[in-house]
C-alpha cells in the first residue's frame, strides 16, 4: 500500500478514482464517455451545477457572491485579481508570505500600484508576519492562507476594512471559513478539491465592473459569471471528478468534520517532529500549516537515508520543496489517519536504527 503525501497533484479518495475511470467508460450508463460529451449536453449542465451546489453548501456561500470554474490555475488569478479589482489609478495591497504570494505581487505590480504591507522573506518564509498595517484607501488586501511550500498556513482572517481576497489553493475546504468576510476567494482545485485544471473562483458580485479597465473578455469574471462559467469549453473531467469528491466530503459530515480529522493528523505528526530528537520542524510553531509539515533531519547526513526508509515503507512524496529543503508530508483531506501513522512508525524506526 502507498500513502502519497505528494503537494499537488496529490492524493484524492480511492473511491473517486474508480468512480472517476468508470465514468471515463460509460459516465452514468449513458453508453457515452464523460469524455466524450458536450459542455452544453443536459447530462453534464447537471454536473456542473450539481459541483456549484456542492461548493455553495459545503462553504456556505452566501448570495451575492458568485461560484466559478475557470482554467488557467491559480497562476491565472495572480493577474485576473488586479485586473478585475484594482482600479486605474488606484492601488492594492499584499502581505508576502512566500513563493505563490510573491508571484501574485509581480503580477499585481504589472497591473498597477501595489503596496507590500509586510513580508516574512528575511527568514526564508518560516513565519507569519503579524505586525503591519493595511492601507484603508486600497481596493483589496491579499494574503495567501496557506504556503505550500514554507509550511506556514493564517488561520484567524485578517482584521480589515477594504475587501479581502485570499488564494487557498492548499487550504480550501480543509476547514471552515467564512466566506462572507472575503471579497474574492480563488484556490487551483489540485489540493482538497479535485484533479489540476480547474480553478475554483468565489467573487463578491458587487465588487466587479468598478475598475474603469476594458478587459479581454476571457479575464473577465463578469463574462464567466453570465456565462455560468461555459464562456468557453470548460475543463470538463476535472469538474466531475472535483464534483465527486465534494460529494465524497459531503458523504464524511462536511468541512467541520475533515477539519477536526486534519487537526488531529497535523497534531500527530508535529508532535513526533518536536519528540523525536532526529528531526526538527521548520515553520514557527504558532504559524504551522494543518496542510503541509515541512520539516529537516538535524543532521544533513540523514536526509537520504530516510528517504529511502520512506520508500521502502510505500511514503511517497515526501521529499520537500527546493527552497525549504528536508521533508514535507501534504496531509491533505484524503490521506487518512493511517498514512500519518505510517510516516509516525517510519520516523520512530529511523530513530532506532540511528541510536
Ligand atoms: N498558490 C498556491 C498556494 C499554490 O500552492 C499553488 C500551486 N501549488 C499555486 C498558487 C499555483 O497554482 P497553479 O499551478 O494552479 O497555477
Amino acid at each position: 500500500m502507498k500513502h502519497n503525501f505528494g503537494a499537488g497533484p496529490c492524493i484524492l479518495p480511492q473511491e473517486v478514482f474508480q468512480e472517476a475511470s468508470q465514468a471515463v467508460l460509460n459516465f452514468n450508463g449513458i453508453g457515452l464517455s464523460i469524455l466524450e460529451i458536450s459542455h452544453r449536453s443536459k447530462e453534464f449542465e447537471a454536473v456542473i451545477a450539481e459541483t456549484e451546489r456542492l461548493v455553495r453548501e459545503l462553504l456556505a456561500v452566501p448570495q451575492g457572491h458568485s461560484i466559478l470554474f475557470l482554467q488557467g490555475g491559480a497562476s491565472t488569478q495572480f493577474a485576473m485579481v488586479p485586473l478585475n479589482l484594482l482600479p486605474e489609478g488606484g492601488k492594492a495591497a499584499y502581505l508576502d508570505t512566500g513563493t505563490w504570494a510573491n508571484k501574485a505581487i509581480k503580477e499585481a505590480k504589472k497591473v498597477g500600484e501595489t503596496v507590500v504591507v509586510a513580508s516574512s522573506a528575511d527568514a526564508n518564509y518560516s513565519y507569519i508576519p503579524s505586525a503591519y498595517e493595511i492601507p484603508a484607501d486600497a481596493a483589496y488586501f491579499h494574503y495567501t492562507s496557506n504556503n505550500t511550500i514554507f509550511g506556514t498556513e493564517i488561520f484567524d482572517t485578517p482584521k480589515s476594512t477594504i475587501p479581502l481576497v485570499s488564494d487557498m489553493s492548499s487550504d480550501i475546504l480543509s476547514r471552515k471559513i467564512n466566506v462572507s468576510d472575503y471579497g474574492l476567494i480563488y484556490a487551483g482545485a489540485q489540493k482538497n478539491m479535485g484533479p489540476a485544471g480547474v480553478t475554483l473562483v468565489i467573487v463578491k458580485d458587487e465588487l466587479l465592473g468598478k475598475t474603469g479597465r476594458t478587459l479581454p473578455t476571457i479575464f473577465d469574471y463578469q463574462s464567466h459569471i453570465a456565462a455560468g462559467s461555459m464562456y468557453n469549453t470548460p475543463p470538463v473531467f476535472s469538474i466531475y471528478v472535483s464534483m465527486l469528491n465534494l460529494r465524497w466530503l459531503k458523504s464524511k459530515g462536511g468541512v467541520e468534520v475533515i477539519e477536526q480529522e486534519n487537526i488531529i493528523k497535523a497534531r500527530t505528526l508535529y508532535e513526533e517532529i518536536d519528540r523525536n530528537p532526529l528531526f526538527k520542524g521548520t515553520a514557527a510553531p504558532a504559524d504551522r500549516s494543518r496542510m503541509n509539515v515541512t520539516f529537516v533531519t538535524e543532521d544533513k547526513a540523514h536526509e537520504a537515508a530516510f528517504l529511502e526508509l520512506a520508500k521502502e515503507r510505500g511514503l511517497i512524496g515526501l521529499k520537500g520543496h527546493r527552497s525549504v529543503g528536508g521533508f514535507r508530508a501534504s496531509i491533505y483531506n484524503a490521506l487518512s489517519i493511517t498514512g500519518v501513522n505510517a510516516l509516525v512508525d517510519a520516523m520512530q524506526e529511523f530513530e532506532e536504527k540511528n541510536k
